[in-house]
């Protein structure tokens, strides 16, 4: 859906989407939707600000993708709202470019071009921020094992016992 601003300048556009399983395309193929997915919210032009635009809104569903230790499906539940703005393409082609390095309160701000905004691409990139940093399938999961590589949440193999570099390993894990 198009976030227009012609649309914009005329009105407030409320927006209510579904995604079904397989309708929403990730950037990363890893990723997979196992609820539809919802986004709801607004979008509006703020006056007297030369064009910026604010989207508001929740975005709702339940991504898949690969535990960063065993390998195996990591599901998480996402609910969480958003609250984001953006400038015209050409107010940063206008600013000096270290007028722009320098200020730093504008680095959580975006830009977009006419027509307008893809509230796809706003969501997806929600969805990425919404994600925590180590994606695991469990907080206990216990990973494969670095010695004979097997999934120790299904097997508990005898390497364990020998190598004192578990501990090395599970502290080497949190930090990839
Ligand atoms: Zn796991
Ligand atoms: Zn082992």
């Amino acid at each position: 859906m198009l976030l227009s601003i012609k649309e914009m300048e005329l009105r407030k556009v409320h927006f209510a989407e579904t995604w079904q399983p397989g309708e929403f395309v990730f950037a990363n193929a890893d990723f997979v939707l196992k609820s539809p997915l919802s986004a709801t919210g607004v979008a509006a032009l703020l006056p007297h600000t030369g064009g910026e635009v604010e989207v508001k809104g929740r975005v709702k569903g339940d991504i898949e993708t690969e535990c960063d230790r065993c390998l195996g499906r990591a599901s998480f539940h996402i609910d969480a709202p958003f609250d984001l703005f953006y400038k015209p393409q050409s107010a940063m082609n206008d600013a000096p470019a270290d007028e722009l390095a320098i200020d730093e309160g504008e680095a959580e701000m975006g830009f977009y071009e006419l027509p307008g905004l893809e509230l796809e691409d706003i969501i997806r990139e929600q969805l990425l921020l919404q994600l925590p940093m180590q994606r695991v399938c469990r907080e206990d999961c216990k990973g494969i094992c670095p010695i004979c590589g097997v999934n120790r949440n299904e097997t508990a193999c005898s390497c364990q016992a020998q190598s004192g570099d578990d501990r090395w390993m599970a502290l080497k894990n949190l930090h990839i």
